[in-house]
């Protein structure tokens, strides 16, 4: 079969000329295949499985994963690589897609979130806080974890000072909080709530487009970050380490 895929994952085994991805696509969601000759640079493979190109990839189904029969290039987002901050980044995207992307299923929605964070990602016309907020609340909602922002869930009260619940994934209003003693909850200022409203309930086109302070963003993704951490109960490695980059 033919499908569109973007490659999420490399493992090089040393010493073999053939490259082991892991792919994100179109039709199967999330598959491990193996392109044969792949390392070798003169192969017309090489740059179309190499991570983060997107690409049309010719798969048939072996033993314990697929075979990439052929590969052409569609999109290689160079400008990742020009800058570390970008580039785990981008590194952080594939791997939380890699956890929550479906398996053997049609991935359509999940594929073009991840391609346009990294297509705003590499030609700079957002802020990085702002595709991470966008690509991991978003992602996190498509994949079973849309928390109800809409509302207080005691009162319904839709405006006014709120507090986030992340294990909940709900709000709660200033009235009613005092009444609901809640660990681990926190109170987000309303610019970052409707910017999260915004991520969610927006169509897809507008998901990536609205505008904050810089300070703001910062909450932001700290707020969807942490959202993440909750709901999943893990952390990532690529996050990690692109934390640490803020901080130099
Ligand atoms: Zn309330």
């Amino acid at each position: 079969m033919t499908t569109d895929a973007l490659i999420i994952r490399e493992n090089n085994n040393i010493g073999e000329a053939d490259r082991f991805v892991t792919a994100l696509t179109r039709e199967l969601g999330v598959v491990r295949a193996s392109a044969r000759g792949a390392r070798n640079i003169k192969s017309r493979n090489s740059s179309a499985t190499q991570l983060f190109s997107y690409s049309r990839l010719a798969l048939r189904r072996g033993r314990d994963k697929y075979i990439i029969t052929d590969a052409k290039p569609i999109t290689v987002f160079f400008g990742l690589r020009s800058d570390i901050e970008k580039l785990a980044l981008a590194q952080y995207f594939c791997e939380l897609v890699g956890v929550l992307a479906p398996r053997e299923e049609p991935a359509e929605d999940v594929l073009r979130l991840m391609l346009n964070a990294l297509h705003f990602l590499a030609d700079g016309s957002r802020n990085p806080k702002l595709i991470k907020a966008v690509l991991e609340l978003r992602l996190l909602a498509m994949s079973g974890f849309m928390p109800d922002l809409t509302a207080c869930f005691e009162c319904g009260a839709f405006e006014g000072p709120m507090w986030f619940l992340p294990e909940q994934g709900r709000i709660i209003c200033g009235g009613c909080s005092p009444h609901r003693p809640i660990q681990n909850c926190c109170r987000i200022s309303i610019n970052v709530l409707f910017a999260m409203r915004h991520i969610l309930y927006s169509e897809f086109e507008k998901c990536f487009s609205f505008t904050m302070s810089d300070n703001g963003l910062s909450q932001l993704a700290d707020y969807t970050e942490n959202y993440m951490r909750i709901q999943l109960g893990r952390g990532f490695k690529t996050l990690d380490f692109y934390n640490t980059l803020k901080t130099v």
